[in-house]
């Protein structure tokens, strides 16, 4: 074998839970470690060990891929009240994601992965549209609050001086519940900011949606930001680069997405993006064929994927089953990260091992070896499906 491919500078590596968890170590083991010396920051975000040390490890992880400039993340469990009882925590936990999130700030861009003979499920659907989410603030930064009975609910601002604004929120006839959320005009400029860099770079036009006719004030100031950026830094290298900018309200741009061929990029809001990537991400193929990465204003960058644990097929897995889960996100957060690592440190080498691995996979399922997401959707019908560790076997083989 030919000498492995040397790096210069480390990646913050951020292991995960269940399935994707055990991909992670097969991805490694049997793509990456025979080509590449891998210098990695390892960070173990498993559910017990975010437990054990009361979350501490997801905070060091953040700050390692602010101060390496770039992370790899496996999906991770979010804890509830049912993980809580099956995994024996001290305590409910914030969603690793969200944490590192608002520590890093940013936008999440994510685009499906094209790949031939998997058509997407809406038929007009000529080119991937990316997903820009916002991923700071809303209500994954939200205080909430069980109202026991009647009576006032109130927004209190205090200034550092003291002075004090003022605003009813309702006056509750009865129990109930209260949210109270934020965002912050930086966040939001830096989200509208890298929206259009990133759209400049892939040359895609820009749709920006939100319901500014009913929340006024809180969307209607993101309405206000995307302009003036728009206006203020953009309009005219967009113009020259034959980039528009578009708004309108949520509603109308779901329709539209629908009715359109696709081919742009759509700036969403933090709850709009998560729950729209899911979508796009299904009806463009399968979740597992999706790109995800998290670019900070620092300029620091983590890539994901984009699906969950799969926790239903790692139960499986538990009970000896060779599950047919699609390691491609997996595979694709590495090989984005390396090549990020490559371009940073002017290795090509890196890069361009990066490109070859993301070849693989692409030859690899169009040439008839899938598993069981892609087969279902596949048209011809694949030749093989394959359990995930022959699906990375007949990676390998063609890598
Ligand atoms: P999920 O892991 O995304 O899986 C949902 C379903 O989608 C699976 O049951 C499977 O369908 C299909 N699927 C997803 N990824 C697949 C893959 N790589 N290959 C084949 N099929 C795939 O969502 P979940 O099971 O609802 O959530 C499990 C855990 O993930 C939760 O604890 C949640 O907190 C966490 N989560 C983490 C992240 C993250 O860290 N980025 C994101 C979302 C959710 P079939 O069963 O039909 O095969
Ligand atoms: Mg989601």
């Amino acid at each position: 074998m030919a000498e492995k491919i040397a790096m210069e500078n480390a990646v913050a590596e951020i292991d995960g839970d269940e399935m994707t968890r055990v991909l992670w170590a097969l991805v490694k083991e049997k793509l990456i470690l025979p080509f590449v010396d891998l210098k990695t920051e390892y960070y173990d975000l498993g559910l017990e060990n975010r437990d054990a040390t009361g979350d501490r490890v997801t905070v060091e992880a953040a700050q390692a891929i602010r101060r390496l400039g770039v992370g790899v993340k496996c999906a991770t469990i979010t804890s509830n009240a049912a993980r809580q009882e099956e995994y024996g925590l001290k305590a409910l936990l914030p969603s690793p994601n969200a944490t590192i999130r608002a520590i890093l700030d940013g936008t999440v861009f994510r685009a499906p992965i094209p790949v031939k003979g998997i058509s997407p499920t809406v038929s007009t659907w000529k080119k991937p549209i990316v997903i820009g989410r916002h991923a700071y603030g809303d209500i994954y930064r939200a205080a909430e609050m069980r109202i026991p009975g009647p009576g006032r609910v109130e927004l209190v601002y205090t200034s550092p001086e003291g002075a004090e604004q003022r605003l009813k929120v309702a006056d509750m006839e009865g129990p109930g519940i209260v949210q109270g959320i934020h965002n912050l005009d930086g966040s939001i400029r830096s989200f509208a900011r890298s929206c259009f860099q990133y759209a400049l770079s892939e040359k895609l036009p820009v749709w920006f949606a939100s319901k500014d006719t009913i929340s006024k004030t809180y969307d209607g100031r993101f309405k206000e930001i995307f302009a003036e950026v728009y206006e203020g830094e953009f309009k005219t290298r967009c113009r020259e680069a034959g980039i528009s900018y578009f708004y309108t309200l949520i509603d109308d741009a779901v329709a539209r997405v629908i009715r359109g061929e696709g081919g742009f990029l759509w700036a969403c809001k933090n709850y709009d993006g998560d729950v729209m990537s899911d979508m796009i991400a299904s009806a463009s193929g399968s979740l597992a064929m999706m790109t995800s990465v998290l670019v900070s204003p620092s300029g620091a960058v983590e890539y994901e994927a984009a699906h969950g644990t799969v926790q239903q097929h790692y139960y499986r897995w538990q009970k000896g089953e060779k599950t047919s889960t699609n390691p491609a996100a997996l595979i694709f957060a590495w090989t984005g990260a390396l090549a990020k690592r490559g371009e940073l440190d002017h290795s090509p080498a890196l890069a361009a091992f990066a490109r070859r691995l993301e070849q693989a996979v692409l030859r690899t399922i169009e040439e008839g070896d899938q598993t069981g997401d892609l087969a279902r959707l596949a048209n011809p019908p694949p030749a093989r499906v394959l359990n995930s560790w022959e699906f990375v076997d007949a990676i390998a083989g063609r890598l």
